[in-house]
């Protein structure tokens, strides 16, 4: 059996339903690229809606389309990309890599460079939605731990946790410090005690964004969450957590509103890329450092108030490695690690299309150096076309920090 045939049948044999489809006319492989683009692009945020029927319907299609455009063309490359595409939507990584490998080759032979470019970026999308995150040795926790140990071990159990800060609403990860934004920290043990559940151990990130939405419009939590006070009153919490926040209060006064900020006027500057005062005019100069800080911090709230929420994994995920990335900037001036940096990128690809809470608008982050913003609905709100930019400005400096092109020490 050859290649070709070989495909058709893997393909053929995913079709549910061939003959109930109406015969149609030949498609040209470059217009059902364009076609397969939409759908599953559509595929991928109608599984992020949770409706599975309705994604299943139109990937059924895409298969169909592919399969015909391949019957037409064996040898077109873009037939090949298109079958990448959906081996890929599938999650078949192999099937995905051969096929966009077969294209490329074809298109290499016809000297086609813009669909070798196409076929590249599907085996580039493949590794980034393929790679696992790589997993460290665990700890011997029978000996003593060094430095750096210790260190790896408060970030594996952070890696989970998160809380909203009861002060301002901002996400921090450590509720026994003095918030970087708002210089909040209990005082006392009922405070201790509501700071304790405003978190992870009780609430689901979803709901938590919803919390600090809340919070920030200057809502008492006990107003937007129902029953909150039965939950605080059976929290342990006790005198020595407010001794060791008074403790520490030396150690942990740390402001980021004047990180961010102008030096020269006091004003705060929205973009986390930009090189000068937009009031003032004056250079900003950020270490870079300063900058991904900055931005991480627009992002978290950028997760509040204008994503749409998932219940995705990797929408989670991306919220936590945020909240934990937030901490080692502004708290230990420490840039993410190569293994962050990996997943943070890979994160992005999955979660792409972004829609905004209104649907008005949607982002998508086509490759690590591509986004694009896009207005569905103007009628939404007046400012959705200006939100939809900002966000993909940030995302893409976002994208940009994250490469391996940008030095972080
Ligand atoms: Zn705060
Ligand atoms: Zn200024």
């Amino acid at each position: 059996m050859n290649l070709v045939q070989q495909w058709l049948q893997k393909i053929a044999g995913k079709r549910e339903t061939p003959t109930q489809e109406p015969p149609r006319e030949p498609i040209d492989p470059n217009i059902a690229a364009h076609v397969l683009d939409i759908w599953l692009e559509q595929v991928a945020s109608l599984k992020q809606l949770r409706m599975h029927d309705h994604a299943d319907r139109k990937l059924s299609l895409a298969r169909a389309i592919t399969l015909e455009s391949m019957q037409d063309a064996p040898s077109d490359p873009m037939a090949w990309v298109n079958i990448g595409r959906v081996q890929l939507a599938d999650e078949k990584f192999e099937e995905a890599t051969q096929a966009f490998e077969h294209a490329r080759s074809l298109a290499n032979q016809q000297g086609n460079a813009a669909i070798e470019g196409f076929a590249g970026s599907g085996l580039f999308q493949v590794r980034r939605r393929q790679a696992a995150p790589h997993e460290a040795a665990p700890l011997d926790l029978s000996q003593p731990l060094t430095q750096e140990q210790y260190q790896q071990f408060l970030r594996e159990k952070l890696d989970q946790m998160f809380y909203v800060c009861q002060g301002c609403g901002q996400l921090n990860l450590m509720a026994g410090e003095h918030c970087a934004h708002c210089q909040f920290a209990p005082k006392t043990l009922e405070q201790s005690r509501l700071s304790i559940t405003l978190s992870r151990v009780y609430f689901k990130t979803q709901t938590l964004l919803q919390i600090a939405l809340n919070l920030q419009r200057g809502k008492n939590p006990f107003e937007c969450i129902i029953g909150l006070d039965a939950v605080v009153q059976n929290i342990h919490s006790d005198q020595g957590i407010l001794q060791k926040i008074e403790d520490n209060r030396e150690d942990d006064h740390l402001n980021f509103k004047t990180l961010d900020r102008c030096a020269s006027c006091g004003i705060k500057v929205w973009s986390s890329s930009a090189e000068v005062c937009t009031h003032c005019h004056q250079s900003l100069d950020r270490p870079v450092l300063l900058r991904l800080a900055i931005c991480v911090e627009r992002l978290c709230n950028q997760w509040i108030w204008t994503v749409h929420t998932s219940e995705s994994t990797a929408f989670e995920q991306f919220v936590l490695l945020l909240v934990n990335m937030k901490y080692q900037l502004i708290r230990q001036q420490m840039g993410p690690s190569d293994a962050q940096r990996h997943k943070a990128t890979g994160l992005l690809l999955q979660l792409s299309p972004l829609y905004t809470q209104n649907m008005g608008g949607v982002i998508r982050i086509k490759n690590p150096t591509k986004v694009v913003s896009e207005v569905i609905d103007p009628s939404v709100h007046q400012d959705v076309g200006p939100t939809v930019d900002y966000l993909r400005d940030e995302l893409k400096h976002f994208l940009h920090l994250m490469s391996d092109s940008v030095s972080l020490f």
